[in-house]
């Protein structure tokens, strides 16, 4: 890097985004344009932050003042619904201090935009809805509308952290997508039992469902399942989807007693192929599109984030230079490919209704809750997510 950097332009001031502008040194300028008005994140959705993720919101100096809305996961009950079988990770008997916390878009986005201010070498444009991105030898050019103005920037790196749903045919960028054939509900729920800081994640043949502590007393649902269905249960009547919830997830929780806005997104698995494109990056859920299930899309999107600051700190080449990014996405391969496989595992494995399938099923959840190597790196995976 040097003394005179040229700024980075990042789209998207997502998590993933403000994550790697507030990662970049102060000599290093950024700038990061968001579609959306300022402060207009009211999104209700939660994520699971892995325990790896926290330390990134310590040292960024954000996990202070989002911590109070932050639920610490201490338990997670894994089980398959009409098998037996289950098996329990406790954080204790791993001598952590919890599994991983559960947070709101909303939160998180509030604590990371409260430190902005401080980071003079961020600047960041609000509805600025970018609508191309040109990558050539020497630069990239973001292009932008703002205020019905057609803007364009010159960059040394663009960095697409969009979310994955707005850019698409950048040149020299290729994605994999696998459709799942699948939607997510989400929604948040009030149950009879207090939630004990316990997540569980249920196996259906219909689809994988998780019910994560969100609030004192509350849960946020993730209900996925084939998309006719998911539309005919978003469809119900308030007391009608509780009674079914309850019927699909058991009594674990005792009934369900209330339930809040749904919403539904399609599920899909998505990828980057290897890119030998200058002056582009993509990271985050722009890079790679994992089913909710296992709750690691978000840190493996958010490790992104710090790894290409780390290589934008580090770069022996120029900025934005093919080996300069060819150095990042090494350093993402493993980390990402065993996020995707595990997480794809879990839904192939856990998903289907194969007579038999189900029995094995229950002997592996009963072996993993005996077996302590195998609890121990179950316990890695979803705690930590690598
Ligand atoms: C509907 C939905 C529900 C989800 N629910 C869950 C869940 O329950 N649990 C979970 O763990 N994960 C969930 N996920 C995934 C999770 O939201 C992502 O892992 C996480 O938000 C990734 O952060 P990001 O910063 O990469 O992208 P995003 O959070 O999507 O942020 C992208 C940002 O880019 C901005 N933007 C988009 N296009 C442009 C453009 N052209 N120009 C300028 N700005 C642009 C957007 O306004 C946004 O602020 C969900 C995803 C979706 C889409």
């Amino acid at each position: 890097m040097t003394d005179s950097a040229q700024p980075i332009v990042i789209i998207g001031a997502g998590p993933v985004g403000l994550t790697l502008a507030l990662s970049l040194p102060p000599t290093q300028p950024a700038i990061v344009l968001e579609a959306r008005p300022e402060g207009a994140s009211q999104d209700g959705r939660a994520l699971a932050l892995s325990q790896g993720t926290r330390l990134i919101l310590e040292r960024l100096g954000v996990w202070g003042a989002m911590e109070p809305d932050t639920v610490a996961i201490n338990t997670i009950h894994i089980s398959q619904r009409g098998g037996l079988g289950r098996t329990v990770l406790n954080a204790s008997e791993h001598g952590l201090p919890s599994l991983g916390y559960v947070v709101s878009y909303s939160a998180l986005s509030k604590a990371l935009n409260a430190i902005l201010p401080k980071a003079a070498h961020v600047q960041v444009i609000y509805e600025a809805a970018v609508n191309g991105v040109l990558p050539d030898k020497h630069a990239a050019m973001v292009s932008y509308v703002r205020g019905g103005r057609k803007e364009t920037i010159e960059t040394p790196l663009a960095v697409v952290a969009d979310g994955g749903r707005s850019l698409a045919g950048i040149s020299g960028i290729e994605k994999i997508h696998k459709a799942y054939g699948h939607d997510a509900l989400v929604t948040k729920v009030s149950a009879e039992f207090p939630h004990n800081h316990i997540a569980y994640e249920r196996f259906t043949p219909q689809g994988p469902m998780a019910l994560l502590p969100n609030g004192e007393h509350d849960f946020s649902l993730v209900w996925t399942g084939e998309k006719n269905r998911i539309d005919a249960i978003l469809a119900l009547d308030d007391v009608e989807f509780l009674r079914q919830l309850h019927v699909a997830f058991g009594d674990r929780v005792g009934r369900f007693l209330s339930v809040g806005k749904r919403m539904s997104f399609p599920l899909q698995y998505a990828s980057m192929k290897n890119s030998d494109a200058a002056h582009v990056a993509v990271i985050g859920n722009a890079a790679q599109t994992m089913h909710p299930v296992a709750g690691q899309g978000f840190n493996v999107g958010l490790r992104d984030a710090v790894n290409l600051a780390d290589a934008i700190v580090k770069a022996d080449s120029p900025i934005g230079s093919v080996q300069m990014l060819a150095n990042y996405q090494d350093s993402r391969l493993r980390d990402t490919r065993r996020g995707l496989l595990f997480t794809d595992f879990l839904v192939n494995v856990f998903s289907n209704d194969i007579v038999g399938v189900s029995a094995l099923r229950g002997l592996g959840l009963s072996m993993v809750d005996v077996f302590k190597p195998a609890k121990k790196l179950l316990v890695e995976k979803m705690s930590f997510g690598g």
